[in-house]
């Protein structure tokens, strides 16, 4: 029976009964985590082999023979930009390979249109006002680069195709103070969703008051798949946006940080020829060149991007037990409840969990309360407000599935008696 269909008594009844089970729960003292998106220590071990591919006797230098050793090279190994661009599906000459990480690169970016602007554009800090696109829910620390800017962010909803186009188009061609968007366009971050090939179309034929309107392609879960028979793809933005006349209108961003070790991964930018110049050009101010023995390292494991989505799938031996073992909780406890409502990814870090409107906060604390550690509901929207409170982002990778089923049985019984408080409030 659908909880707002109970009457008064019978919610009276459900809430003794719930708040019984959540006093049981809480004296299990559990103490789980999850909520940052990490793999755990155990499917990290599956890299560990790379650590061995370079070593005192290796030969360092690169295939155009640069000693990876010394300084020099700005942009990257061309063998390195060769792998980075096959895993975003470009080409290299459309990539600068930076240092470990990519949001790194998004805030630079952010920052240096801020101090210097984008292609001879005005820097933002001269302008009144800067705007920016964020499909919600999205990723926290994304909102929390254009928040450090000062740039007002606008909330677009996130359907399984992606953000609402109608809303985009018409606002960015409105106002010329919008001067980005955020966007993680496969495997979503927290959804898990991937923009259809009529959302990549769309974005890439946008047609921008502002000339220095950026998209900022997060390509972070690009072969992140969980499944090998069902597996979302996705179309090359860079060739998009050249066809549709705009091939300067995107940055597009990954990196090998949930590919081989987070915090010590190569990671890339992607966008045109006049892009790459640009930033080139200020790039040799910021640093003599990246760590191009990581580089290689990288590059000697995997191969070939082959190479890259065969370790993947070791990776998904690990990630799918977890995301199975809380899809069946929810599964199991919810479905036809009326209470929330959940996405069933196909790949990436994360799911997407919406409550009853007023009532994410509540069982974020709730579950806190009993030892579940969730990402603080609110985080998956700009300043950390969620208009209706009720998306909350669950990260199942740290903890083993076992510890993901008794979380996940947690997080149902503090739904439950959150949304039973919610509607008694309403009677
Ligand atoms: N983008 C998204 C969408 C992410 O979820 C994450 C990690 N949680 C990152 C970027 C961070 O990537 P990196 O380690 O390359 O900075």
């Amino acid at each position: 029976m659908q909880y707002n269909e109970m009457s008064k008594e019978q919610l009276l009844q459900l809430k003794a009964e719930l708040d019984e089970r959540y006093k049981e729960a809480k004296a299990k003292g559990l103490n789980l985590n999850m909520s940052r998106g990490k793999p755990s220590a155990t499917q990290l071990n599956v890299t560990m082999d790379m650590l061995d591919v370079i070593n005192s006797s290796s030969d360092l230098k690169s295939e155009d023979g640069t000693d990876c050793r010394n300084y020099g090279v700005l942009d990257g190994i061309p063998e390195a930009k060769k792998l980075m661009a096959d895993m975003m599906g470009t080409t290299p000459e459309h990539v600068i390979i930076y240092g470990n990480a990519s949001l790194n690169i998004m805030y630079d970016q952010v920052s240096r249109a801020y101090t210097h602007g984008i292609l001879g554009n005005t820097p933002w800090c001269k302008l009144d006002k800067v705007k920016w696109l964020c499909p919600v829910p999205g990723y926290d620390r994304h909102f929390a680069i254009t928040e450090r800017f000062g740039i007002e962010m606008i909330n677009i909803p996130m359907s399984v195709d992606g953000p609402d186009m109608d809303m985009i188009e018409k606002l960015v061609s409105e106002d010329e103070s919008i001067k980005g968007i955020w966007c993680v366009p496969k495997y979503s971050n927290p959804q898990g969703y991937t923009y259809s090939d009529e959302t990549v179309k769309r974005m890439a034929a946008l047609k921008p008051a502002a000339k220095d309107f950026r998209i900022f392609w997060d390509n972070a879960y690009v072969i992140h798949h969980l499944y090998d028979d069902k597996q979302d793809e996705i179309l090359d933005i860079i060739s998009e946006c050249e066809k549709a006349g705009n091939p300067d209108m995107v940055f597009e961003f990954a990196s090998t940080s949930k590919v081989t070790f987070p915090g010590s991964g190569v990671a890339a930018l992607a966008t045109s020829k006049d892009n790459v110049a640009d930033i080139k050009k200020q790039m040799t101010i910021q640093t003599i060149g990246h760590d191009k023995i990581n580089q290689l390292r990288h590059v000697r494991y995997f191969k070939n991007v082959a190479g890259l989505k065969e370790h993947m799938k070791k990776h998904a031996e690990f990630m799918r037990p977890k995301f199975e073992a809380t899809l069946k909780v929810l599964e199991d406890e919810l479905t036809g409840l009326g209470i929330g409502t959940w996405s069933e990814p196909r790949g990436g870090y994360f799911i997407s969990f919406d409550a009853m409107e007023g009532c994410a906060k509540a069982i974020v604390a709730k579950c806190k309360e009993a030892g579940v550690i969730l990402t603080n509901a609110g985080a998956t929207f700009p300043y950390g407000k969620d208009p209706k409170d009720s998306n909350i982002r669950i990260a199942p990778s740290f903890p083993t599935p076992e510890e993901m089923s008794e979380a996940a049985e947690l997080f149902v019984l503090c739904t439950k008696l959150v949304s039973v408080e919610k509607l008694l409030e309403q009677k």
